[in-house]
């Protein structure tokens, strides 16, 4: 299978600002999978975004088998409550075909094991006395029948589907493939990312600092984002702010990539070329959100490779890495997009004047209130540069545009920052 085609009609939104859900809406809307399928072996495709349906070819477990280490006998064959059974077999997990249980006797069995023809139940070894050298079994009263069987198909019945195209594979998912003996899966190859940052004044951690420069952070806090996705990514360094290399830098990183993502040079100013760059070599979708922080945001395409162009402020870059970059991604890799959920708690702080009109996003962590219950707590300050906020939230508070005010004790939706 190749790559999608993305959707290049232009869609300019220069002064009315986009919503927050437009954006998503129009994001997923435009980008398509483009990546390729690989088969790959269960144990290498653990994070990867499935791309065939995965059914049972048998049903898990395949035989009626013993949850415990203990006695299988049939419940009927009882003569009473609370009444001994002789011993007559034993089997352990892996004999495949036991012999049916003979009348009126139990048979020693281990965890795994198949149940033996003629019984429909197990004592646990540690609920029942052993006697006669582990000839006779007194089974306590009280064992319901059925008690700690594993019966045949009750994980999966043949052809049950386990997983389909899109999900992205977990652990779990792993085990669940193993279980149904499937070695290898077709997957999404990982989406292909040249990440580059914008400024004259950016300089590399490492190397001394000028006055008037600053280290670039958002490349590496971008890079370190990327990892927990299916991407390869490559490193661009640092643009200048100049037009010319601007566009060089775009023009050749779109020829060999599915998503170019930037940062910095997004908005208004003459310093500011990646807007005018990917006006010049592309298509813009989507420019200017009606969020906080992260409005001058940039989305488009040169030719076949989206482009995304991050805020500068760190903040800005973090939090529409995860509101718009994660989405981009999972949609060129083929994945299936799932919005995080929203936590309703109740907020352990006020805000007197937030502005009408715009979604924000405040850097949070929750704290337990009085109550035992969770409160959210806001960092303090609003600064988008403030990487201190961003290292102290675990997770977003989402204010949405008609709000004007927060009092503490009000419900606010909570974002843990793992569920993006
Ligand atoms: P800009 O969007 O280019 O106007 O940048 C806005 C602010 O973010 C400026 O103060 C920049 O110095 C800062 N900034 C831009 N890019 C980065 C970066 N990669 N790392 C840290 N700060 C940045
Ligand atoms: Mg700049």
């Amino acid at each position: 299978m190749t790559g999608g085609k993305l959707i290049d009609d232009c869609f300019l939104h220069d002064k009315d600002r986009l919503r927050h859900d437009e954006c998503l809406a129009l994001i997923l809307e435009r980008l398509a999978p483009m990546t390729g399928v690989e088969c790959l072996a269960i144990e290498n495709a653990c994070g990867r975004f499935l791309a065939e349906t995965v059914s049972a070819p048998r049903p898990v477990p395949l035989h009626t088998n013993s949850a415990v280490d203990g006695f299988a006998f049939a419940h009927a064959s009882l003569p009473g409550d609370g009444s001994a059974l002789t011993v007559g077999s034993r089997i352990v997990a892996g004999d495949l075909a036991p012999a049916p249980l003979a009348e009126n006797t139990a048979a020693r069995i281990f965890t795994g094991a198949i149940v033996p023809q003629g019984a429909d139940t197990v004592v646990m070894q540690e609920d029942c006395d052993i006697s006669s050298g582990g000839k006779q079994v007194q089974i306590p009263s009280g064992l319901k029948p059925g008690a700690n069987i594993r019966h045949l198909g009750e994980d999966l019945q043949k052809g049950d589907t386990l997983l389909t195209p899109g999900q992205r594979l977990k652990p779990q998912d792993i085990a669940a493939l193993a279980s149904i003996g499937k070695a290898e899966v077709e997957v999404r190859k990982p989406v292909r990312i040249a990440i580059v940052s914008s400024g004259d004044e950016l300089v590399e951690p490492g190397a001394p600092l000028k006055p008037g420069e600053v280290y670039d952070s958002n490349r590496l806090m971008v890079a370190a984002l990327l990892k927990s996705l299916p991407a390869t990514v490559t490193n661009l360094g640092v643009l200048k702010d100049d037009a010319a290399s601007v566009e060089r830098v775009l023009r050749d990183a779109a020829a060999g990539h599915d998503l170019i993502i930037t940062s910095g040079g997004a908005s208004r100013g003459e310093e500011d070329h990646v807007v005018e760059t990917l006006d010049k070599l592309g298509k813009r979708h989507l420019w200017q959100i009606a969020i906080k922080p992260g409005r001058p945001m940039v989305m488009g395409q040169i030719g076949q490779c989206a482009v995304i162009g991050l805020p500068g402020n760190p903040v800005a870059a973090f939090v529409c890495f995860l509101l718009y970059c994660r989405p981009a991604v999972t949609r060129l890799g083929g994945g299936a997009w799932c919005s995080p959920p929203r936590f309703p708690v109740k907020a352990g702080f006020s805000v007197a004047n937030k502005k009408t009109g715009r979604r924000e996003f405040w850097r949070g962590w929750l704290e337990t209130g009085a109550d035992g219950l969770p409160v959210a707590q806001k960092f303090n300050r609003d600064g988008s540069g403030l990487i201190s906020g961003l290292r102290m939230a675990s997770g977003l508070i989402e204010v949405a545009e008609e709000i004007s005010s927060i009092d503490e004790g009000d419900t606010v939706s909570f974002i843990p920052l793992e569920l993006f």
